[in-house]
């Protein structure tokens, strides 16, 4: 039997690229974001992210803050960002 202990359940956040583009209609991975709690700024893309739950959540890749998290239903996305002070998305001139 494998350890699970051992094995990270954490990916990188490019691992939920797909489900933010849709999301918030562009990828954002290389969005900057800055953690609330300890003031880290990281892409979006650096982030931890957890999927192996009902939802997605993304954890700061300092302080494990939890970042962002949404929840997908059937006609519905429940969409938190608990941890963000901000998000700086670049737009197309
Ligand atoms: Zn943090």
């Amino acid at each position: 039997m494998t350890d699970r202990s051992t094995i990270p359940r954490h990916l990188d956040g490019n691992a939920a690229a797909g489900e933010m583009t849709q999301l918030f209609g562009s990828d954002i991975t290389n969005a900057m974001g800055t953690c609330r709690l300890c003031g880290h700024r990281a892409a979006v893309g650096q982030t931890r992210a957890y999927v192996d739950g009902p939802g997605v959540v993304l954890r700061c890749p300092d302080c494990e803050t939890v970042l962002m998290r949404w929840a997908t239903g059937p006609t519905t996305v429940w969409l938190e960002m608990p941890g963000l002070r901000s998000l700086e998305i670049a737009i197309e001139p």
